[in-house]
């Protein structure tokens, strides 16, 4: 009987450890051929968190392990943790507050049944979210989807089933600064996704405030783009393409007005625009081999090979 292992990130969800459990027991009474067993990660809460997850495996035994971190060090650094230590044929990411229903858990089966690597859920609601908090979503996905290598489905959540392979795939990807929905998205395999409407965390609040989202897109923007390096040497050559077009001008005005010559204030103007264009260039330059440092420096595998599915 294969295993479907639900990681879990914690940070201070005292109220939530136990009724999360209880919502996948009851999801996992209803579908057979699966066994399960929780992986809660204890993100260095400062909360009972910690209490809940000891006394919780006390009483469930086998269903329940936990790792607990030294002090909180992000929920993509418990998401690492997570997938290291999880060693179920079946990997599932879910959050601690219940926003991330346990009920679609047979939907996405389905789906690793149907021949698919991985299911994700994706949010079609943004119900009882901040208007600019989905504006700027919009936005973030716009860009990274352009910008970047990485193609990201809108409201497409961290709520994952996913297989073995993929997350062991993931797990090749050793970057300290990481972020995972790229690197779902990197590592590539075939996703299904399923719609979902919004729904409230259970109790406690969202460990985001909007400027924490902000640096959050920003890291996942870092990570994956290297065209803010590049983009610096087109704006170098524009500016010396520019002072080109003003010697020109120079040139023709001397010709056509000398007496109007004198001041000597457009050969001024002229070479600080030159020089300046010449020195974006070559910061351009240098920060296409910072690129290419940076892009070496993660030591991401050069290719990942696809073994099998587990379609039925
Ligand atoms: N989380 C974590 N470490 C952190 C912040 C959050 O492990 O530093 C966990 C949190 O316990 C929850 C999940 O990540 O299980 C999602 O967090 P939250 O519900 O605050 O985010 P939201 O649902 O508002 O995006
Ligand atoms: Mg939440």
């Amino acid at each position: 009987m294969k295993r479907i292992e639900i990681v879990v990130p914690c940070y201070n969800e005292e109220p939530c450890v136990a009724p999360l459990y209880d919502e996948v027991e009851k999801t996992f009474a209803g579908i057979k051929d699966y066994d399960w067993s929780l992986l809660y990660v204890n993100d260095g809460s400062t909360d009972g968190t910690l209490k809940e997850l000891e006394q919780l495996k006390s009483s469930k035994g086998d269903k329940v392990q936990y790792i607990s971190f030294a002090r909180n060090f992000g929920k993509e650094s418990a998401i690492y943790a997570g997938l290291k230590n999880s060693t179920g044929e079946l990997v599932v990411l879910m959050d601690a507050d219940l926003q991330h229903p346990p009920a679609m858990l047979p939907e996405m089966i389905k789906g690793i049944e149907e021949g698919y690597d991985c299911c994700g859920a994706r949010r079609v609601s943004r119900k009882g979210e901040p208007v600019i908090r989905s504006a700027f979503s919009k936005l973030f996905y716009s860009i990274i989807n352009n910008v970047t290598e990485m193609k990201l489905v809108q409201g497409g959540s961290d709520f994952r089933m996913m297989t073995r392979q993929m997350v062991d795939s993931m797990l090749m990807l050793t970057e300290r600064e990481r972020f995972s929905k790229g690197i779902m998205s990197w590592v590539g395999f075939d996703t299904k996704w399923i719609p979902y409407e919004n729904v409230e965390r259970l109790a406690g609040t969202s460990k985001w405030n909007f400027f924490g989202l902000v640096k959050y897109a920003w890291s996942g923007f870092i990570a994956f783009a290297t065209a803010p390096l590049r983009a610096v040497i087109y704006l170098g050559s524009i500016i010396v393409l520019i002072s080109a077009i003003y010697a020109i001008y120079l040139v023709v005005m001397a010709i056509s007005h000398p007496e109007q010559n004198g001041s000597g204030f457009g050969t001024i103007a002229l070479l600080i625009l030159f020089i300046g264009g010449v020195i974006i260039t070559l910061l351009g330059v240098i920060g296409e081999y910072i690129a290419r440092i940076y892009i070496e420096l993660k030591h991401r595998p050069i290719y990942i090979e696809k073994i099998n599915t587990l379609k039925k």
